[in-house]
């Protein structure tokens, strides 16, 4: 898992494609992740009333997508990238494969 909570990503595929944002969650540490980025990938969502004389009302969420769907956003270059990992003395550190900067 190379995203981590906080990451700047482009979407790769859906309705929002090529738009990017700002990783709000991680789903799970899994190579399977699922995250969920801020603003993007929104769905409506139709709340019932619980109560008797409450409305019922549409939110909007922010629905999880893959990891593999969104690409990380190197802080360094601006772009789009995958990520590689170094070993820096004794910590695992991520590096951009395009301008190959600690990210
Ligand atoms: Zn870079």
């Amino acid at each position: 898992m190379n995203i981590k909570k906080g990451d700047k990503v482009k979407m790769l595929s859906g309705k929002d494609r090529g738009k990017t944002g700002k990783v709000s969650s991680v789903l799970n540490k899994a190579e399977t992740g699922r995250v969920i980025v801020e603003g993007l990938n929104k769905v409506k969502k139709h709340q019932r009333a619980r109560k008797q004389g409450q409305k019922g009302q549409i939110i909007e969420v922010e629905r999880a997508v893959n990891i593999s769907t969104v690409q990380l956003i190197c802080s360094s270059c601006g772009k789009p990238t995958r990520v590689g990992n170094k070993i820096d003395g004794e910590t695992k550190v991520r590096i951009c494969r395009k301008c190959q900067a600690q990210i």
